[in-house]
């Protein structure tokens, strides 16, 4: 099990928060209306590279992730720049990872040379669907031949790639999917990611589906599907390496990894979030969501935060189940003990292993979920989060030796992206 990050490593992410149109699943921090320039955005990026240089001084970048929003409405120029301020800022790791999130429309696909020219190495392509009903459905403005032209596009520039597609649509059934998904994976290079219909709180589908105009499948559909997907995949050698992300062994994605093995990172840009150490501990950074708003933080203080909180040892230990758990490498407990000085009581560990959902820890020290703890992830972290008790760090153990039942049985079926 590689869990280890490499010390002084960190990841930047990037976030550009604009769209052609908002589509009505997405609850991203995205709009669909313009109202920050494209050099006024760049101005602000390269301000908070300059403010995060100064207390993240000696720091190696591993990866810069370009997501929103629709970065591929930014010209190659931008990103350019970005990566210059960032080089210029810090020293890039020689195997970096550079992935920009891009839409298949023709135009955005037009641009893909640009990008490769400006540094990107890497695209994740928001194919979402390859059958142009559901394309329409999911209010995306691409075809289903744009988007097959844009992967063989990204096929001939890029070693590395990945895209995007969403199941468990309304009326979905399980041999409609099996066939797009063979087809995807025909045209997959070496890493998908496959995230099941959400609705989300304040989206278009949260109305339609609170006035009964839109239904999707059952939990017990949905858990269907989950599984028809993991074996496909498999079949592939495109196993999942995260809940929602398959990829062939090397072709994982070094910068989601960076978050779900907990390490450090910043998040430039409207809403973006990060993770740094500063004065001491880890900090919880956010910025500001209107881009009006982050771009006159930024002039006035050189950063956009709307808050930067210290992480409690708890919470640390909370976030890193929650991130660890999502990976088919699971959460190495002793990582967990020395990094927040917590472990998790053994008792718990033991009943949901008991129960079918924990690969039990005895032999490697590794806790992660079964295929079938991962259909109710949230609620194993909780039972897990509950289980968390303060360990001496000079002793170590990562399980406390006190048993305690859980008192609430996992009990939601969901599989959807971080
Ligand atoms: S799903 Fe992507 S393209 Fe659609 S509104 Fe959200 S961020 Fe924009």
């Amino acid at each position: 099990v590689q869990t280890e990050l490499s010390p002084g490593a960190l990841a930047i992410y990037v976030h550009w928060p604009y769209c052609q149109a908002k589509c009505p699943y997405c609850d991203f921090n995205s709009y669909a209306r313009t109202t920050i320039s494209e050099a006024d955005f760049l101005r602000g990026i390269l301000r908070e590279i300059e403010t995060h240089r100064g207390f993240l001084n000696g720091r190696t970048i591993t990866s810069v992730f370009f997501g929103g929003g629709t970065p591929s409405l930014m010209s190659p120029a931008t990103v350019g720049a970005i990566l210059d301020g960032i080089a210029a800022a810090w020293r890039m790791d020689e195997g970096a990872e550079i992935t920009l999130e891009a839409n298949p429309s023709s135009v955005e696909a037009g641009r893909f040379a640009g990008y490769r020219a400006a540094g990107v190495n890497r695209v994740s392509i928001g194919v979402q669907s390859l059958r142009d009903d559901a394309l329409k459905f999911l209010g995306r403005l691409h075809s289903a031949e744009e988007a097959r032209e844009a992967l063989k596009i990204a096929d001939r520039l890029f070693d590395r790639y990945s895209f995007d597609l969403i199941y468990a649509l309304p009326e979905q059934r399980p041999q409609d999917w099996e066939k797009q998904l063979t087809e995807a994976l025909e045209l997959a290079n070496g890493h998908l990611s496959v995230y099941q219909l959400t609705i989300e709180p304040e989206t278009a589908f949260f109305d339609l589906e609170r006035r009964g105009k839109l239904r999707i499948p059952l939990p017990d559909t949905a858990a269907e599907l989950y599984a028809l997907t993991q074996d496909i995949c498999e079949a592939a050698a495109l196993p999942a390496y995260e809940i929602s992300n398959h990829a062939r062994p090397g072709h994982e994605s070094r910068h989601n990894l960076t978050y779900w093995r907990y390490g450090e990172y910043a998040g430039l840009g409207p809403g973006a979030h990060g993770r740094v150490h500063r004065g001491g501990s880890k900090q919880a950074t956010a910025c500001l969501r209107q881009p009006i708003e982050w771009l006159t933080a930024v002039d006035r203080d050189g950063i956009g935060w709307s808050c930067e909180d210290a992480l409690p040892m708890q919470e640390q230990a909370e976030e890193m189940l929650l991130m660890g758990l999502r990976l088919r490498e699971g959460l190495d407990l002793d990582r967990l003990t020395r990094e927040t000085g917590h472990g998790v009581e053994a008792g718990a560990v033991t009943q949901l292993a008991k129960e079918g959902y924990l690969v039990g820890p005895e032999s490697n020290r590794v806790l992660r979920p079964t295929r079938q703890g991962s259909l109710v992830l949230n609620a194993i972290v909780a039972e897990l989060s509950k289980a968390l008790r303060p360990v001496p760090l000079s002793t170590g153990p990562a399980m406390s030796r006190t048993t305690t039942e859980p008192d609430r049985r996992p009990h939601s079926t969901e599989a959807r992206p971080a």
